[in-house]
């Protein structure tokens, strides 16, 4: 199957390698017999709902997310239609942010974002650095840890009663008080977790490759067959062991 990715701003929006996110899927897809076709979207070149199966955007520094945010927020209406429509999508930190409805930089400039999650970020005084361990429930009753690292000024409040992506164990999280990362609606995933992310959580890489072959396919996410994951659940269990033992703390 081709899997067609819309990768936002890869110009700009690319730290602590986020661009790795996209190796890693490009190939769990291939050792499956999947094709995975990577189409940048920049600014001035707007994005047309249905045409991806899978929307992927990275993180960025204040000045680069002032940079684009005007582009993606006059694209708004087209990144909720291609959700809406199914489409997968996985959003990290600065791009995290910009997908909620507005996100304040240190110098109180106020970016209007795309408004597909609920919530809304603040930026602090003080940075969040760290590794990172949340435990996830994406599937009812199929608990699995995530594991990253984060670097955010960012304090982000999620709505009443919206879904977070999981619960902290070690770290700070989206406003490192209220014990929750990230957010989730459907079939999109926003989260702060660098490192690149994907790498490290091969579960999570299949839960993402499975909503995009559903998107693909119409039909319902398939179960991907296994693949030997030893030196990805090792990258995993170091990075849970520095989340443990230093994750959190300013
Ligand atoms: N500039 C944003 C912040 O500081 C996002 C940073 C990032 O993407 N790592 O919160």
């Amino acid at each position: 199957m081709r899997i067609v990715v819309g990768h936002l701003y890869p110009d700009y929006l690319n730290i602590y390698a986020d661009r790795g996110n996209i190796a890693v899927l490009t190939a769990r897809a291939a050792w499956r017999g999947h094709e995975l076709e990577v189409r940048r979207v920049t600014v001035g070149e707007g994005l047309t709902p249905g045409e991806h199966d899978l929307l992927y955007i990275g993180g960025g520094q204040d000045r680069e997310q002032a940079l684009v945010a005007r582009d993606l927020a006059a694209m708004a209406e087209e990144v909720r239609a291609a959700v809406t429509g199914g489409a997968a999508l996985l959003a990290v930190c600065g791009g995290y942010q910009l997908l909620g409805r507005s996100y304040r930089d240190l110098h109180g400039l106020d970016l209007a974002g795309v408004g597909l999650f609920p919530l809304e970020t603040v930026a602090g005084e003080r940075r969040m650095i760290g590794d990172v361990l949340l435990e996830c429930e994406l599937e009812p009753g199929v608990r699995r840890t995530l594991a990253g690292f984060e670097n955010h000024a960012g304090r982000t409040r999620l709505d009443a009663g919206a879904q977070p992506l999981g619960r902290v164990i070690s770290g700070f999280g989206n406003d490192g008080e209220g014990g929750w990362e990230g957010c989730r609606v459907g079939r999109a995933v926003g989260t702060y977790l660098h490192g690149p992310l994907l790498p490290r959580n091969p579960w999570f890489a299949d839960w993402i490759l499975a909503q995009a072959l559903a998107h693909a396919t119409g039909a319902d996410a398939p179960t991907l067959p296994p693949l030997s994951d030893d030196l990805e659940t090792e990258a995993h269990a170091v990075s849970a062991r520095r989340a443990a033992a230093r994750g959190g703390r300013f």
